[in-house]
């Protein structure tokens, strides 16, 4: 699947703008600077597919991306949530446009939640996870730069999170633990985009 052609399709800022719902979708979502560009972008093999803005209220859209030809999924890069220093009426925005999108997207499959590993699942990352449960939208939790985090305290975030998944009735019981640096849990991401499609 993700050794064909990947593109970037367009940016949403609204509903609107969404294109228009003609194959499944696969969503990433998670705080800005867990490291989501970096991730979709090492599932993709590709090097800047999706840019890292740090930019509080410049990345307030979703962006899809085009995979494979004939296509087969979207991959969708929701706008990253959680930056300290986001005015309070961007902050409103975002949760519009991500609540909206995931009551009303009948294609979208899974989503993905990005997890820094080193924090955990924060009180924001609840947020999302209830509004995930209360769309009903399946997700599945994974762990970011696991390489920046003793084996021991890894082991420890692993258990803790995953017991906190499985109380969640819209979560996956099993997450993921990744890191874009060293390719740890790459193929297990893309088995599970293949499986939400499937
Ligand atoms: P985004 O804001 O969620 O898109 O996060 P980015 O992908 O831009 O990553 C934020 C920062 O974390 C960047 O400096 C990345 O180089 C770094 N980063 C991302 N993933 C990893 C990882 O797996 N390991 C390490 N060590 N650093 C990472």
């Amino acid at each position: 699947l993700f050794s064909g052609p990947i593109a970037f399709l367009k940016s949403a800022p609204s509903l609107e703008f969404l294109p228009d719902p003609e194959v499944e979708e696969v969503a990433f979502a998670g705080r800005s600077n867990v490291g989501k560009s970096s991730l979709l972008n090492k599932l993709t093999n590709r090097r800047d597919l999706a840019r890292t803005s740090n930019t509080p209220g410049r990345t307030q859209e979703l962006n899809f991306f085009d995979v494979g030809t004939p296509l087969k999924v979207r991959l969708v890069d929701m706008p990253g949530y959680g930056f300290a220093k986001a005015p309070k009426d961007v902050a409103r925005k975002w949760r519009y446009l991500v609540n909206d999108y995931l009551r009303g997207r009948q294609v979208l499959k899974r989503t993905l939640l990005l997890v820094d590993s080193r924090h955990g699942i924060k009180e924001i990352d609840r947020e999302i996870m209830k509004m995930l449960d209360d769309a009903a939208v399946s997700y599945r939790v994974v762990l970011t730069k696991a390489d920046k985090i003793k084996a021991s305290d890894l082991r420890e975030v692993e258990a803790l999170t995953a017991e906190e998944a499985r109380k969640h009735p819209a979560a996956h019981p099993d997450i993921i633990t990744t890191s874009s640096e060293t390719g740890l849990g790459i193929d297990q991401l893309r088995k599970a985009v293949i499986e939400a499609i499937g």
